[in-house]
């Protein structure tokens, strides 16, 4: 059992923005409309996070740290169906087999909760506790007991770079959650949960690049587009400034940067990319995740009609003007 665990710890807990990700999702999943995440030295020494969701019944704690206890068989092609973010029940256990964690939750109002500490896979602690409502996990010491694995950690800017990249990801996704983010204290995202997209971009790209983002809203038989692109003048050096969510969920598309480009055409100098951040919506069974649901690649059952329609849409309202 405890082997399974580190191995499965080997395929969940790659590093410390791995943690983040499964704990935001658990939170997500519970319902929390704040989720606050709080991590020290690349969240190699610390990773807190904290939301207002559901919380997990007392009896439930322990049984939250077994393998696949909660696990909800699905496919891949299900995954983009199902509003659940978890389904293999393998990151609490994976986490808890490489880490110190401790997590306080109360599921009542009552303000009745339980504090549970598991070390390496051992269970330290499993009491009654005050808490409010929510969860509040608190991930110290990643890779203590693995030695090999804490030797591949790239710098801590690196490994914050990763936490945060995912993190603005999440509150572009849902600008209808609050997030905040801080570093060693230090505030890196502060959004308010109000639904506005807009302020969002802001508090990631800044109040003046939201000032310049134009809004994109357009209708087709099999999909929906809604978002931001940059004004022509707005333009990065990395591709990585065009974020997609596809149902929700953040994507890499080479075909959908491609008509995003043909899009603003004669607008773009050389190697550069405008700032983008899409919603496309559509019937599930028009989306496949490719190999791996990590590796956000995706494939479009009917891709040269999706494609039109993004240049198409993109390029009459950024323009005013038809192609
Ligand atoms: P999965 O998300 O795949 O079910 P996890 O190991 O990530 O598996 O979590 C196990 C279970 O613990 C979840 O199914 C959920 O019931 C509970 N849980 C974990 N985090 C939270 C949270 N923040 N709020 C409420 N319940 C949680
Ligand atoms: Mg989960």
């Amino acid at each position: 059992e405890q082997l399974a665990n580190q191995i499965a710890a080997g395929e969940v807990v790659e590093r410390p923005a791995s943690v983040v990700k499964e704990l935001v999702e658990n939170a997500i999943d519970a319902g929390a409309k704040h989720i606050d995440v709080s991590v020290e030295e690349g969240g190699l020494q610390l990773i807190q996070v904290k939301d207002n969701g559901s919380g997990i019944q007392a009896e439930d704690v322990e049984t939250a740290f077994e393998r696949h206890a909660t696990s909800k068989i699905r496919t891949n092609r299900d995954l983009f169906a199902i509003r659940s973010l978890g389904f293999r029940g393998e990151a609490l256990p994976s986490i808890a087999a490489v880490s110190k964690v401790e997590v306080i939750t109360s599921s009542e109002t009552t303000g009745l909760g339980r504090r549970f500490v598991i070390e390496g896979g051992q269970r330290m602690v499993n009491e009654d506790v005050q808490s409010m409502q929510g969860t509040v996990f608190t991930i110290r010491e990643l890779f203590y007991n693995t030695p090999a694995r804490l030797k591949y950690m790239k710098s801590i800017q690196t490994e914050l770079g990763h936490i945060s990249d995912y993190l603005y990801r999440m509150a572009l996704a849902y600008p209808s959650i609050g997030f905040t983010l801080k570093h060693n204290g230090n505030s890196l995202l502060q959004t308010v949960g109000n639904g506005d997209l807009l302020q969002v971009i802001a508090a990631i790209y800044g109040v003046h690049t939201a000032k310049q983002m134009v809004r994109i809203e357009a209708e087709h038989l099999d999909y929906r587009l809604e978002g931001y692109v940059g004004k022509p003048e707005l333009t990065r050096s990395n591709r990585n400034a065009m974020s997609w969510f596809v149902n929700g969920r953040y994507v890499r598309s080479f075909p959908l940067n491609q008509a995003v480009l043909r899009a603003y055409h004669t607008l773009l100098p050389i190697n550069r990319y405008p700032l983008l951040v899409m919603q496309v919506s559509m019937h599930p069974t028009l989306v496949d995740v490719n190999v791996h649901p990590s590796k956000m690649e995706v494939r479009f059952s009917k891709e040269a009609e999706l494609v039109q329609f993004v240049e198409q849409a993109i390029h009459d309202q950024l323009l005013g003007q038809p192609l």
